[in-house]
């Protein structure tokens, strides 16, 4: 059976032109005895915006791969599918993230609430769980209000489980469980839950994403209370460790999180708590990279910068439009942005101070790095001039890929204590 390792970093790559400067950053922490699992992600959605397909994602993959001569594994991973969408994803993925976040809050079938509830009453009353300090109360209604609330979800990924299994045969990829797109985050009861209903239904999920506590902006950090979010993070790792004793999921099942793009304020909890407990974690990052490439760009100056300051503009003008998909996973406040003319008077030096993701730099403005990061429709319509000038500044481009990844993402997630990661 295909079996995901300990540590894995989900990158994602809007225009195909970075996975070898993205795998020099796994490349990187692999040097400094870190073995993280590079893994490329991009949505469906995603391919529809920039007009790519699945099996780019492939073969930007494996010619990274062999480019670098990277022996270790790596998977492609069909992110946030749905059966409407899978079949795009068969040939090209080993990878694939189950979403059935639409499917939460609505109640299953009468017949199929009354099995969970007879399967798994036993954990009625007093339920403990090691490694989380205070004990569960659970009645029967407690129970009936998950199974009604998240039953009809795992079913679903139960049946998109099945249908990728039926095409690529059992073990032959990774399957993740995700339900962060909605509003409310799962506590640990009902993960504990879940995973029952994923066992259940035969899911031999290695990796599940819930909803944490917080606002999960785009390439921004996070905003919420970080003390909640490591209570909570850390009640999940105990809560998925007793799950797979209790119901036989797979030794490997570990936590997947989401919108990891820079959210530098709680990588340091959650590397204190895989060291503590020695649990693996899957982490996704995906539009950093975009960023990383238009910084490149103004740095470069000429072409590149005058592609920079028109991304810009047409944000600016399109902003409602593309802001609207990611409602709430941003937050731009108008007032602060910088006008047109006062962007088209930056030097490249200046555009890319202030977008770069260094919250001590004065010149650095969240709410410009937000609008940009959503901008990447604009430079998917400019179409080849875009694809052109990733070419020809490609070596500036690609130094700051590799060096975001690794100095501000890898190192501050994995590389507080190394030596727990280099057994
Ligand atoms: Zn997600």
């Amino acid at each position: 059976m295909m079996k995901l390792e300990r540590l894995s970093f989900g990158m994602g790559d809007r225009f195909g032109y970075q996975g070898k400067a993205q795998l020099q950053a796994i490349i990187q922490a692999k040097e400094t005895g870190i073995d993280i699992v590079p893994i490329w992600n991009k949505s469906f959605r995603e391919h529809q915006f920039v007009h790519t397909s699945p099996d780019a994602v492939r073969e930007e993959a494996d010619a990274a791969v062999e480019a670098l001569g990277w022996t270790g594994s790596y998977f492609v991973d069909a992110d946030h599918i749905g059966l409407n969408n899978v079949d795009h994803f068969i040939p090209s993925s080993d990878f694939y993230i189950l979403d059935v976040a639409d499917f939460t809050g609505k109640a299953a079938s009468a017949q199929d609430t009354e099995a969970f509830m007879s399967k798994f009453s036993e954990y009625t009353g007093t339920l403990e769980i090691p490694g989380i300090e205070a004990a569960f109360k659970i009645d029967r209604e407690r129970l009936w209000a998950i199974a009604d609330k998240y039953l009809l979800a795992v079913k679903e990924a139960g049946r998109i489980y099945r249908h990728i299994e039926s095409a690529k045969g059992r073990g032959n990829f990774i399957t993740e469980v995700s339900m962060d797109e909605t509003d409310d985050p799962q506590t640990a009861v009902e993960l504990f839950f879940i995973l029952a209903a994923v066992s259940e239904e035969g899911i031999p999920a290695q990796t599940i994403a819930p909803k944490f506590t917080g606002r999960f902006n785009k390439g921004v950090d996070y905003v919420g209370d970080v003390i909640q979010f490591e209570k909570e993070f850390n009640d999940d790792l105990a809560v998925i460790a007793f799950a797979i004793k209790a119901f036989g999921l797979p030794d490997n099942l570990k936590l997947s999180v989401h919108s990891g793009s820079d959210k530098f304020s709680i990588y340091k909890p959650i590397g204190d708590a895989i060291r503590l407990t020695g649990a693996g974690v899957h982490v996704k990052t995906a539009g950093t990279t975009w960023l990383e490439e238009l910084i490149g760009l103004a740095e470069a100056g000429g072409e590149g910068l005058l592609i920079a300051k028109e991304v810009y503009r047409k944000a600016l003008d399109r902003m409602v439009e593309l802001c609207e998909p990611y409602s709430a996973v941003i937050d731009i406040e108008s007032s602060k942005l910088p006008g047109v003319e006062e962007v088209n008077a930056w030097d490249g030096k200046r555009f890319a101070a202030s977008l770069r993701h260094d919250q001590t730099c004065d010149a650095y403005n969240m709410h410009f790095r937000q609008l940009l990061h959503i901008g990447f429709k604009i430079a998917a319509d400019m179409g080849d001039r875009y694809l052109n000038a990733l070419k020809e500044y490609e070596a500036v481009i690609a130094k700051h890929v590799s060096e975001n990844l690794f100095e501000r993402h890898i190192k501050r997630l994995f590389m507080t204590d190394q030596a727990e990661f280099s057994q």
